[in-house]
């Protein structure tokens, strides 16, 4: 099941309320990245007290480990990994496809030998539902062949051409009818989306988003972008394609971005984004701010009192009060202790750090729902834009 229903618009930026089968979603959105059945290093309580609504599981590695009779035996990914709220999973083709040499692409589906075992497997947009219908995920993605900007490696390969990413969207296009056959002889109860592809090419976008809508799908994504292409490249495809998808049904831009792309991609018309960088980052000790990023590691943190952003109310940043140090709480965790948490290797560093940068990102959409209710979206980009550049 998939509701959409859209409150409101300021020129192509909406605020929507989606509802699927294991709750509703408040968009815009980011989506917290789970992709072994766990938001790394964080627990479904954090995730609940930051304001996560929705999380992704990645049905690559879900099927290589645990595999599928386990998540049979816990009637899916929810039970399993205790998160009761939405899920989307991807379809597995990304991390196929990333494979490289140890896998071959043909019509009918990806051939590849298993990266825990070396078993010989077989993809296909059948399996891909079958798999995503065991997890029994809330959003479920149609298997597509993510087109690559760089064919082979950067140093020896070439840009994908024009009669390479039509080919490759072609054959998206083929799995997308696959993938809603099964989905449907399946009877999953819950949403399949089309994923539109076509390179860094708009009139192949165009071509590939015109034939998913003919298709009708109850939300649609935006692949094949965040894939070695320049920033500016993805900022052209960013705004021609998601303002072009159905008015009255979710768009999810794929594994974008940085903040800076969320609000651009706001801007443009998309309601859900997923990226690992919050989650990454903080693992390395990039940490994102109102006033832009941290880099954790550098010497000149090693005796500050201050939290990793004064204006945060998230557990790293304002303790279990949750009054932000600009408002005078002082229970929050220093960048100093922070900082030798993370010269000594010890656990709780990125733990703490994860929560931060995640609070970040989802506190970012709640002001950018918060600046849409009120009609001032264009006021808080400016305010945005000029706070991320002031530096921390
Ligand atoms: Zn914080």
């Amino acid at each position: 099941m998939l509701t959409f229903q859209l409150l409101k618009t300021e020129g192509h930026a909406r605020r929507g309320v989606l509802t699927l089968n294991h709750g509703v979603v408040q968009t815009p959105i980011f989506m917290p990245v789970g992709t072994y059945g766990t938001v790394k290093g964080v627990m479904p309580r954090s995730l609940h007290d930051m304001g996560a609504q929705i999380i992704l599981g990645n049905t690559f590695h879900l099927w290589m480990r645990p595999g599928l009779d386990v998540m049979r035996a816990f009637g899916g990914l929810h039970g399993f990994e205790q998160w009761h709220k939405p899920i989307l999973t991807d379809s597995g083709g990304f991390q196929v496809w990333s494979l490289g040499a140890m896998r071959k692409i043909t019509e009918e589906g990806v051939h590849f030998a298993s990266p825990v075992n070396g078993d010989k497997l077989f993809m296909s947009p059948e399996v891909s539902m079958q798999i995503q219908t065991v997890l029994n995920s809330d959003i479920v993605m149609q298997l597509d062949e993510c087109t690559p900007y760089w064919q082979g490696d950067k140093a020896s390969g070439h840009v994908t051409t024009e009669a390479e990413a039509r080919a490759s969207m072609a054959l998206s296009l083929r799995w997308a009818r696959r993938s809603k056959a099964e989905f449907e002889r399946l009877g999953n109860p819950n949403a399949l989306f089309g994923i539109v592809q076509g390179g860094m090419f708009e009139h192949l976008r165009q071509e590939s988003l015109e034939a998913l809508v003919d298709m009708d799908f109850p939300g649609y994504a935006i692949g094949g972008v965040s894939v070695g292409e320049p920033k500016e490249e993805m900022r052209r495809i960013m705004a021609h394609t998601p303002h072009r998808l159905p008015a009255h049904k979710p768009r999810y831009l794929m594994g974008v971005g940085t903040p800076e792309d969320l609000v651009e991609g706001v801007a443009c018309g998309v309601d859900m984004f997923d990226c690992v960088m919050p989650t990454r980052n903080a693992r390395n000790g990039t940490i994102f701010t109102r006033y832009g990023d941290l880099k954790l590691r550098n010497a000149r943190h090693k005796a500050d009192p201050q939290p990793l952003d004064p204006t945060c109310t998230c557990y790293a940043c304002a303790g279990a009060s949750g009054v932000s140090w600009a408002d005078g709480g002082r229970d929050g965790f220093s960048r100093a202790y922070l900082h030798h948490l993370d010269r000594c290797g010890e656990m709780l560093g990125p733990m703490l750090t994860t929560i931060h940068n995640l609070h970040y990102y989802l506190n970012l959409m709640q002001e950018v729902r918060d600046a849409l209710d009120a009609g001032t979206f264009a006021a808080f980009r400016q305010r945005f834009a000029a706070e991320r550049a002031r530096g921390v």
